[in-house]
Protein backbone atom coordinates (compact mmCIF):
# COMPACT_ATOMS: atom_id res chain seq x y z
CA UNK A 1 0.00 0.00 0.00
CA UNK A 2 0.87 3.20 -0.99
CA UNK A 3 0.41 7.16 -0.03
CA UNK A 4 -1.09 9.26 -2.17
CA UNK A 5 -1.93 12.39 -0.30
CA UNK A 6 -2.21 14.28 2.18
CA UNK A 7 -5.24 16.84 3.32
CA UNK A 8 -5.32 18.98 5.90
CA UNK A 9 -8.23 21.07 7.14
CA UNK A 10 -8.11 23.98 10.47
CA UNK A 11 -11.09 23.74 12.73
CA UNK A 12 -12.28 25.70 15.28
CA UNK A 13 -14.77 24.17 17.24
CA UNK A 14 -16.72 26.07 20.32
CA UNK A 15 -16.25 25.37 24.20
CA UNK A 16 -18.84 25.90 26.94
CA UNK A 17 -16.63 29.13 27.70
CA UNK A 18 -13.69 30.51 27.51
CA UNK A 19 -10.74 28.19 29.71
CA UNK A 20 -8.20 30.11 32.14
CA UNK A 21 -4.72 29.05 32.47
CA UNK A 22 -1.45 29.67 33.60
CA UNK A 23 -0.61 30.70 30.29
CA UNK A 24 -3.34 32.77 28.90
CA UNK A 25 -6.71 31.38 28.41
CA UNK A 26 -8.68 29.16 25.65
CA UNK A 27 -11.07 31.71 23.98
CA UNK A 28 -14.06 30.23 23.90
CA UNK A 29 -12.69 27.67 21.17
CA UNK A 30 -9.87 24.83 20.16
CA UNK A 31 -8.10 25.19 17.00
CA UNK A 32 -7.15 21.67 15.37
CA UNK A 33 -5.91 20.76 12.19
CA UNK A 34 -7.78 17.84 10.61
CA UNK A 35 -5.07 15.56 8.72
CA UNK A 36 -6.73 12.90 5.94
CA UNK A 37 -4.10 10.54 4.68
CA UNK A 38 -5.19 8.77 1.24
CA UNK A 39 -3.82 6.04 -0.40
CA UNK A 40 -3.78 3.87 -3.68
CA UNK A 41 -6.39 0.92 -1.81
CA UNK A 42 -8.61 3.94 -1.44
CA UNK A 43 -8.14 3.55 2.87
CA UNK A 44 -8.14 7.24 4.34
CA UNK A 45 -6.32 7.78 8.14
CA UNK A 46 -7.65 10.46 10.19
CA UNK A 47 -4.72 12.20 11.83
CA UNK A 48 -5.33 16.37 14.37
CA UNK A 49 -3.06 18.39 15.14
CA UNK A 50 -3.18 21.17 17.84
CA UNK A 51 -3.33 24.78 16.07
CA UNK A 52 -3.84 25.13 12.31
CA UNK A 53 -4.41 27.86 9.92
CA UNK A 54 -2.59 28.15 6.39
CA UNK A 55 0.92 27.72 8.29
CA UNK A 56 -0.06 24.43 8.93
CA UNK A 57 -1.71 23.24 6.18
CA UNK A 58 1.06 24.01 4.04
CA UNK A 59 3.67 22.07 6.46
CA UNK A 60 1.70 19.30 5.81
CA UNK A 61 0.98 20.10 2.38
CA UNK A 62 5.05 20.44 2.18
CA UNK A 63 5.62 17.02 3.57
CA UNK A 64 3.73 15.17 0.49
CA UNK A 65 6.79 15.27 -0.90
CA UNK A 66 8.33 13.13 1.31
CA UNK A 67 5.13 10.81 1.70
CA UNK A 68 3.64 9.92 -1.58
CA UNK A 69 4.64 6.70 -2.60
CA UNK A 70 5.70 6.07 1.09
CA UNK A 71 4.17 2.68 2.73
CA UNK A 72 2.35 3.67 5.47
CA UNK A 73 3.29 0.45 7.51
CA UNK A 74 6.17 1.99 7.86
CA UNK A 75 5.96 4.26 11.18
CA UNK A 76 9.42 3.01 12.26
CA UNK A 77 11.12 4.75 9.03
CA UNK A 78 8.27 7.46 8.97
CA UNK A 79 9.71 8.84 12.18
CA UNK A 80 13.32 9.56 10.78
CA UNK A 81 12.03 10.96 7.57
CA UNK A 82 10.06 13.07 9.12
CA UNK A 83 11.30 13.88 12.85
CA UNK A 84 14.70 12.61 12.55
CA UNK A 85 16.21 13.52 16.31
CA UNK A 86 18.94 15.88 14.62
CA UNK A 87 17.08 17.45 11.78
CA UNK A 88 14.44 18.59 14.60
CA UNK A 89 16.67 20.98 16.19
CA UNK A 90 15.49 22.50 12.40
CA UNK A 91 12.01 22.03 11.88
CA UNK A 92 10.42 20.73 15.02
CA UNK A 93 7.64 18.32 13.50
CA UNK A 94 7.11 16.59 16.76
CA UNK A 95 3.41 17.04 16.34
CA UNK A 96 3.28 16.80 12.53
CA UNK A 97 4.73 13.37 12.64
CA UNK A 98 1.91 12.41 15.05
CA UNK A 99 -0.98 13.25 13.74
CA UNK A 100 0.43 11.53 10.24
CA UNK A 101 1.38 8.52 12.65
CA UNK A 102 -2.42 8.57 13.53
CA UNK A 103 -3.46 8.38 10.21
CA UNK A 104 -1.70 5.44 9.33
CA UNK A 105 -2.35 3.35 12.15
CA UNK A 106 -5.78 3.97 11.17
CA UNK A 107 -4.98 3.04 7.49
CA UNK A 108 -3.51 -0.28 8.79
CA UNK A 109 -6.28 -0.92 11.77
CA UNK A 110 -8.98 -0.34 8.67
CA UNK A 111 -6.62 -2.68 6.05
CA UNK A 112 -5.96 -5.49 8.71
CA UNK A 113 -9.58 -5.24 10.34
CA UNK A 114 -8.41 -4.13 13.27
CA UNK A 115 -8.34 -1.76 16.07
CA UNK A 116 -5.61 0.27 16.53
CA UNK A 117 -5.23 -0.74 19.91
CA UNK A 118 -4.94 -4.41 18.58
CA UNK A 119 -1.33 -3.16 16.37
CA UNK A 120 -0.37 -1.67 19.72
CA UNK A 121 -0.23 -5.24 21.58
CA UNK A 122 -4.04 -5.82 22.62
CA UNK A 123 -6.17 -3.97 25.32
CA UNK A 124 -6.05 -4.67 28.35
CA UNK A 125 -9.19 -2.68 29.13
CA UNK A 126 -12.48 -2.21 27.05
CA UNK A 127 -13.06 1.55 29.24
CA UNK A 128 -10.92 4.12 29.81
CA UNK A 129 -11.43 6.16 32.75
CA UNK A 130 -11.35 9.66 32.54
CA UNK A 131 -10.75 12.72 35.54
CA UNK A 132 -13.27 15.94 35.42
CA UNK A 133 -10.59 18.26 34.36
CA UNK A 134 -11.76 21.66 36.06
CA UNK A 135 -10.90 24.91 35.16
CA UNK A 136 -11.13 28.50 36.19
CA UNK A 137 -13.41 29.92 33.60
CA UNK A 138 -14.83 33.41 31.85
CA UNK A 139 -18.47 33.56 31.57
CA UNK A 140 -19.74 32.72 28.21
CA UNK A 141 -19.56 36.19 25.92
CA UNK A 142 -22.81 36.12 24.71
CA UNK A 143 -24.69 34.47 27.21
CA UNK A 144 -22.79 35.35 30.54
CA UNK A 145 -23.20 31.62 31.57
CA UNK A 146 -20.52 29.13 32.59
CA UNK A 147 -18.17 31.30 34.76
CA UNK A 148 -16.10 29.47 37.10
CA UNK A 149 -14.16 31.80 39.39
CA UNK A 150 -15.01 30.99 43.21
CA UNK A 151 -14.65 27.98 45.44
CA UNK A 152 -18.24 27.63 45.13
CA UNK A 153 -18.24 27.68 41.35
CA UNK A 154 -15.41 25.49 41.78
CA UNK A 155 -17.62 22.56 43.97
CA UNK A 156 -20.88 23.25 41.47
CA UNK A 157 -19.05 22.45 37.92
CA UNK A 158 -17.36 19.28 39.98
CA UNK A 159 -20.83 18.17 41.24
CA UNK A 160 -22.41 18.87 37.69
CA UNK A 161 -19.61 16.74 35.85
CA UNK A 162 -19.74 14.12 38.73
CA UNK A 163 -23.71 13.67 37.71
CA UNK A 164 -23.66 13.89 34.14
CA UNK A 165 -20.38 11.89 33.40
CA UNK A 166 -19.70 9.65 36.80
CA UNK A 167 -16.19 10.98 37.61
CA UNK A 168 -14.54 10.19 40.69
CA UNK A 169 -11.21 11.48 40.02
CA UNK A 170 -11.21 15.49 39.73
CA UNK A 171 -8.47 17.67 37.91
CA UNK A 172 -8.14 21.14 38.85
CA UNK A 173 -6.10 23.68 36.88
CA UNK A 174 -4.74 26.25 38.59
CA UNK A 175 -1.89 28.86 38.33
CA UNK A 176 -4.49 31.43 37.12
CA UNK A 177 -4.50 33.31 40.89
CA UNK A 178 -2.52 33.85 44.02
CA UNK A 179 -1.77 30.27 45.21
CA UNK A 180 -3.48 30.68 48.53
CA UNK A 181 -6.81 31.54 46.80
CA UNK A 182 -6.40 28.30 44.73
CA UNK A 183 -5.39 26.43 47.64
CA UNK A 184 -9.01 27.57 49.28
CA UNK A 185 -10.41 26.50 46.05
CA UNK A 186 -8.61 23.33 46.15
CA UNK A 187 -9.36 22.34 49.97
CA UNK A 188 -13.49 23.21 49.00
CA UNK A 189 -12.94 20.50 46.34
CA UNK A 190 -11.61 18.22 48.28
CA UNK A 191 -14.55 18.28 50.89
CA UNK A 192 -17.37 18.97 48.81
CA UNK A 193 -16.48 15.25 47.06
CA UNK A 194 -15.05 13.44 50.11
CA UNK A 195 -14.14 10.06 48.88
CA UNK A 196 -13.66 10.75 45.28
CA UNK A 197 -9.40 11.73 44.31
CA UNK A 198 -8.20 15.01 43.26
CA UNK A 199 -4.77 16.22 41.52
CA UNK A 200 -3.95 19.88 41.10
CA UNK A 201 -1.73 21.46 38.11
CA UNK A 202 -0.95 25.36 37.76
CA UNK A 203 1.24 24.14 34.53
CA UNK A 204 5.00 25.14 36.38
CA UNK A 205 4.56 28.50 37.08
CA UNK A 206 5.40 29.01 41.22
CA UNK A 207 8.33 28.86 42.48
CA UNK A 208 10.22 26.00 44.28
CA UNK A 209 9.42 27.48 47.43
CA UNK A 210 5.63 28.19 46.27
CA UNK A 211 5.04 24.44 45.31
CA UNK A 212 7.22 23.11 48.34
CA UNK A 213 4.42 24.84 50.61
CA UNK A 214 1.38 24.04 48.61
CA UNK A 215 2.21 20.83 48.53
CA UNK A 216 2.93 20.50 52.48
CA UNK A 217 -0.52 22.49 52.48
CA UNK A 218 -2.60 19.28 50.53
CA UNK A 219 -0.78 16.26 52.18
CA UNK A 220 -3.26 15.60 53.82
CA UNK A 221 -5.98 15.37 50.97
CA UNK A 222 -6.66 12.47 48.54
CA UNK A 223 -4.30 13.87 45.97
CA UNK A 224 -3.27 11.69 42.85
CA UNK A 225 -0.51 13.83 41.92
CA UNK A 226 1.05 17.54 41.88
CA UNK A 227 1.20 18.18 38.52
CA UNK A 228 3.71 20.56 37.03
CA UNK A 229 3.94 22.75 40.59
CA UNK A 230 7.03 24.21 38.62
CA UNK A 231 9.49 23.85 35.65
CA UNK A 232 12.37 22.54 35.41
CA UNK A 233 13.49 18.72 36.82
CA UNK A 234 15.60 20.50 39.43
CA UNK A 235 12.82 22.43 40.74
CA UNK A 236 10.51 18.99 40.59
CA UNK A 237 13.33 17.50 42.32
CA UNK A 238 13.87 19.96 45.16
CA UNK A 239 10.36 19.79 45.83
CA UNK A 240 9.84 16.12 45.60
CA UNK A 241 12.38 16.00 48.29
CA UNK A 242 9.98 18.39 50.72
CA UNK A 243 6.74 17.10 49.50
CA UNK A 244 4.91 13.31 50.86
CA UNK A 245 2.96 13.19 47.64
CA UNK A 246 3.75 11.76 43.96
CA UNK A 247 4.52 14.81 41.64
CA UNK A 248 4.02 14.75 38.00
CA UNK A 249 4.47 15.96 34.50
CA UNK A 250 3.78 16.85 30.63
CA UNK A 251 6.10 19.55 30.62
CA UNK A 252 9.52 17.94 31.18
CA UNK A 253 9.65 15.08 30.40
CA UNK A 254 8.43 14.93 27.11
CA UNK A 255 10.65 13.11 25.54
CA UNK A 256 13.76 10.07 26.05
CA UNK A 257 16.01 12.33 26.62
CA UNK A 258 14.69 13.85 29.54
CA UNK A 259 12.91 10.39 30.57
CA UNK A 260 16.02 8.81 30.87
CA UNK A 261 17.44 12.04 32.82
CA UNK A 262 14.47 11.19 35.23
CA UNK A 263 15.38 7.84 35.75
CA UNK A 264 19.23 8.37 36.12
CA UNK A 265 18.06 11.03 38.94
CA UNK A 266 14.10 11.10 39.62
CA UNK A 267 12.25 14.15 39.68
CA UNK A 268 8.86 12.91 39.14
CA UNK A 269 7.22 9.97 39.91
CA UNK A 270 4.17 9.69 37.38
CA UNK A 271 4.73 10.94 33.40
CA UNK A 272 1.95 11.98 32.19
CA UNK A 273 1.84 10.90 28.21
CA UNK A 274 0.88 12.57 25.73
CA UNK A 275 0.15 10.73 21.63
CA UNK A 276 1.90 14.50 20.27
CA UNK A 277 3.98 16.21 22.54
CA UNK A 278 5.43 12.41 22.29
CA UNK A 279 5.45 12.19 18.54
CA UNK A 280 2.64 9.33 18.22
CA UNK A 281 1.20 6.54 19.95
CA UNK A 282 3.58 4.43 19.45
CA UNK A 283 6.04 6.71 20.94
CA UNK A 284 4.10 6.58 23.81
CA UNK A 285 4.00 2.91 24.33
CA UNK A 286 7.61 2.60 24.29
CA UNK A 287 7.78 5.48 27.27
CA UNK A 288 5.53 3.83 29.25
CA UNK A 289 7.27 0.29 29.03
CA UNK A 290 10.85 2.72 30.18
CA UNK A 291 8.32 3.79 32.99
CA UNK A 292 7.03 0.12 33.27
CA UNK A 293 10.73 -1.20 33.95
CA UNK A 294 11.99 1.59 36.25
CA UNK A 295 8.74 1.33 37.70
CA UNK A 296 7.37 4.87 37.43
CA UNK A 297 3.65 6.05 37.10
CA UNK A 298 1.83 6.96 33.92
CA UNK A 299 -1.06 8.82 33.03
CA UNK A 300 -2.86 9.74 29.58
CA UNK A 301 -2.25 13.38 28.97
CA UNK A 302 -5.08 15.54 27.24
CA UNK A 303 -3.48 18.84 25.37
CA UNK A 304 -6.97 19.44 24.17
CA UNK A 305 -8.49 17.22 21.87
CA UNK A 306 -11.17 16.55 19.43
CA UNK A 307 -12.79 13.06 18.69
CA UNK A 308 -9.85 11.92 16.67
CA UNK A 309 -6.77 12.60 19.42
CA UNK A 310 -9.63 11.02 21.75
CA UNK A 311 -9.57 7.90 19.89
CA UNK A 312 -5.77 8.22 20.10
CA UNK A 313 -5.49 8.54 23.83
CA UNK A 314 -8.51 5.61 24.02
CA UNK A 315 -6.44 3.23 22.27
CA UNK A 316 -3.36 4.36 24.13
CA UNK A 317 -4.90 3.91 27.51
CA UNK A 318 -6.31 0.65 26.63
CA UNK A 319 -2.75 -1.41 25.81
CA UNK A 320 -0.40 0.49 29.21
CA UNK A 321 -0.38 -2.21 31.42
CA UNK A 322 0.96 0.27 34.15
CA UNK A 323 -2.30 3.06 33.89
CA UNK A 324 -2.97 3.27 37.19
CA UNK A 325 -4.98 6.67 37.01
CA UNK A 326 -7.67 7.94 35.32
CA UNK A 327 -6.69 9.53 31.88
CA UNK A 328 -7.25 13.68 31.44
CA UNK A 329 -9.41 15.04 28.94
CA UNK A 330 -10.65 18.74 27.63
CA UNK A 331 -13.25 16.80 25.56
CA UNK A 332 -16.86 17.80 28.12
CA UNK A 333 -15.66 21.06 27.95
CA UNK A 334 -16.18 20.99 23.86
CA UNK A 335 -20.04 21.97 22.56
CA UNK A 336 -19.30 19.37 19.47
CA UNK A 337 -17.41 17.29 17.87
CA UNK A 338 -16.34 16.28 13.85
CA UNK A 339 -16.44 12.97 14.02
CA UNK A 340 -19.46 10.94 12.90
CA UNK A 341 -22.25 9.75 14.97
CA UNK A 342 -21.61 13.05 17.55
CA UNK A 343 -19.29 13.09 20.79
CA UNK A 344 -17.59 10.01 22.08
CA UNK A 345 -20.00 9.35 25.61
CA UNK A 346 -18.68 9.29 29.60
CA UNK A 347 -20.32 6.44 31.41
CA UNK A 348 -19.41 6.04 34.95
CA UNK A 349 -16.45 8.40 34.83
CA UNK A 350 -15.26 6.63 31.33
CA UNK A 351 -15.08 6.12 28.05
CA UNK A 352 -15.26 2.44 25.55
CA UNK A 353 -12.53 1.86 23.51
CA UNK A 354 -13.44 2.08 19.50
CA UNK A 355 -13.92 -1.28 18.67
CA UNK A 356 -14.00 -0.58 14.85
CA UNK A 357 -11.07 -1.01 12.33
CA UNK A 358 -8.44 1.45 12.56
CA UNK A 359 -9.13 4.31 15.32
CA UNK A 360 -12.66 3.62 15.01
CA UNK A 361 -13.63 7.46 14.37
CA UNK A 362 -15.13 8.80 11.13
CA UNK A 363 -15.77 12.49 9.80
CA UNK A 364 -18.67 13.79 9.67
CA UNK A 365 -18.31 16.03 6.68
CA UNK A 366 -20.75 18.19 7.34
CA UNK A 367 -19.55 19.66 10.57
CA UNK A 368 -16.18 19.18 9.14
CA UNK A 369 -17.38 21.68 6.63
CA UNK A 370 -19.05 24.30 9.13
CA UNK A 371 -15.94 24.09 11.31
CA UNK A 372 -13.68 25.23 8.74
CA UNK A 373 -15.96 28.01 7.76
CA UNK A 374 -16.37 28.62 11.49
CA UNK A 375 -12.02 28.82 11.78
CA UNK A 376 -12.01 30.96 7.87
CA UNK A 377 -14.52 33.36 9.51
CA UNK A 378 -13.22 33.65 13.58
CA UNK A 379 -9.08 32.59 12.93
CA UNK A 380 -6.61 31.61 15.67
CA UNK A 381 -6.57 32.80 18.96
CA UNK A 382 -3.73 33.56 21.25
CA UNK A 383 -3.38 30.80 23.46
CA UNK A 384 -0.98 32.42 25.56
CA UNK A 385 -2.78 35.65 26.12
CA UNK A 386 -5.30 36.78 28.35
CA UNK A 387 -8.49 38.76 26.83
CA UNK A 388 -9.29 41.18 29.61
CA UNK A 389 -5.59 41.10 30.82
CA UNK A 390 -4.04 42.81 27.91
CA UNK A 391 -0.03 43.10 28.37
CA UNK A 392 0.04 40.41 31.29
CA UNK A 393 3.42 38.74 30.49
CA UNK A 394 2.97 35.16 31.59
CA UNK A 395 6.71 35.03 33.45
CA UNK A 396 7.50 31.79 35.51
CA UNK A 397 7.85 31.39 38.13
CA UNK A 398 4.68 34.35 38.50
CA UNK A 399 3.74 36.42 40.68
CA UNK A 400 0.95 38.68 38.28
CA UNK A 401 -2.10 36.68 39.04
CA UNK A 402 -5.86 37.48 38.11
CA UNK A 403 -7.68 38.94 40.70
CA UNK A 404 -10.34 36.66 41.33
CA UNK A 405 -13.03 39.68 42.34
CA UNK A 406 -12.68 40.50 38.49
CA UNK A 407 -16.34 39.94 37.39
CA UNK A 408 -15.86 41.18 33.78
CA UNK A 409 -16.93 39.29 31.03
CA UNK A 410 -14.59 38.97 27.76
CA UNK A 411 -17.45 40.49 25.93
CA UNK A 412 -14.89 41.55 22.58
CA UNK A 413 -13.62 38.04 22.02
CA UNK A 414 -14.47 36.63 18.41
CA UNK A 415 -17.22 33.65 19.22
MG1 LIG B 1 -0.43 19.62 32.97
Amino acid sequence: MKITDIKATTVTVPLEAPLRHANGCHWGRFVRTIIEVETDEGIVGLGEMGGGGESAEAVFRGLKSYLVGHDPARLEEMRFLISNPTASLYNNRTQILAALEFACLDILGQKWGVPVSEILGGRLQERVPFASYLFFRYPHPQNGEGEVRTPEQIVAQARLLKEQYGFTSHKLKGGVFRPEYELECYRALASALDGDRFRFDPNGVWSTETAIWFGQQIEGLRNDYLEDPVYGLAGMRRTREKVRMPLATNTVVVNFEQLAANVLDTAVDVILLDTTFWGGIRQCVKAAGVCETFQLGVAVHSSGELGIQLATMLHLGAVIPNLTFAADAHYHHLSDDVIAGGKFKYENGSIVVPSAPGLGVKLDRDKLARYAELYKRLGSYPYDQDPLRPGWTPTIPNNRWADPTDTRIPERILW
